[in-house]
């Protein structure tokens, strides 16, 4: 079997990828697909992070702009992605994983408070960890969420699962000459404007050094790990 080329990572999956076909919230046919994909890194010997959106629940940006107050509606967004968290759980432990949903506001009857030194115990000992709630902060993204954790668990790559097997330089579902990059750097991301993952997010993993990888989901996740499958690396 091919070997891993990282130990340990952060997987973001937005809240969006959690939908399946549906239009809003949570299909659990595609939540089980994405939880067999994490549990088969684990298989790997990977230890794995988890960072999951809210966009298929609530987005506090669309909110605001309706006249929400703005961090109000994004507490609401941190909310609905502590949900998703609860349901890939749900679904990673009925086939066999160990996992732990680490919230960065504490609701202590639902989900443990995130205390790094804990999550890092919970990852030696094989458990996947989920990072819920974002940063905690409003006016924040859980992209820069996952970035964050990513450094602070001294993750070796933050792995984006998306819709396509990479990055393109437009959309390649409306423009059929959209050009795929296998490698990419940070600066031309920020640049180019391409939308991977929000600018405070690739700012961070630059800063520290943390490589990007964006794959598609539904190839899955062992392809991007063992440097076999089809994605664009950001370094
Ligand atoms: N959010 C926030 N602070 C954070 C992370 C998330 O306020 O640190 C809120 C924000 O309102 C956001 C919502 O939670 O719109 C859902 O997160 P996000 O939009 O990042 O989810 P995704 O697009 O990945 O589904």
């Amino acid at each position: 079997m091919a070997e891993p080329i990282y130990r340990r990572v952060l997987l973001k999956v937005s809240g969006e990828a959690l939908m399946g076909g549906r239009e809003f919230g949570i299909d659990l046919d595609t939540v089980e697909r994405i939880a067999s994909e994490v549990k088969a890194a684990t298989e790997l010997g990977v230890e794995v992070c988890l960072v999951v959106g809210g966009g298929n629940i609530f987005r506090g940006l669309s909110m605001a702009a309706k006249g929400m107050e703005r961090a109000s509606a994004d507490y609401m967004g941190m909310l609905a992605t502590v949900m998703n968290a609860l349901a890939v759980q749900n679904s990673l432990e009925s086939i066999g994983a160990k996992t732990r949903v680490m919230s960065a506001i504490e609701m202590q009857e639902v989900c443990e408070p995130y205390i790094r030194r804990r999550a890092m115990r919970h990852l030696e000992k094989g458990r996947v960890v989920i990072f819920a709630a974002g940063t905690g902060n409003p006016f924040f993204t859980t992209d820069t969420g996952a970035a964050l954790r990513a450094a602070e668990m001294g993750c070796e790559a933050l792995f984006k699962g998306t819709q396509v097997d990479g990055i393109y330089s437009a959309d390649p579902k409306k423009d059929p000459n959209a050009e795929r990059y296998d490698r990419i750097s940070y600066r031309d991301i920020l640049t180019k404007d391409l939308q991977v993952m929000d600018q405070a997010a690739v700012s961070l993993t630059r800063e520290n050094g943390i490589p990007i990888v964006v794959f598609s989901l539904k190839d899955g996740i062992v392809g991007a790990l063992t440097g076999q499958g089809k994605f664009t690396t950001v370094e």
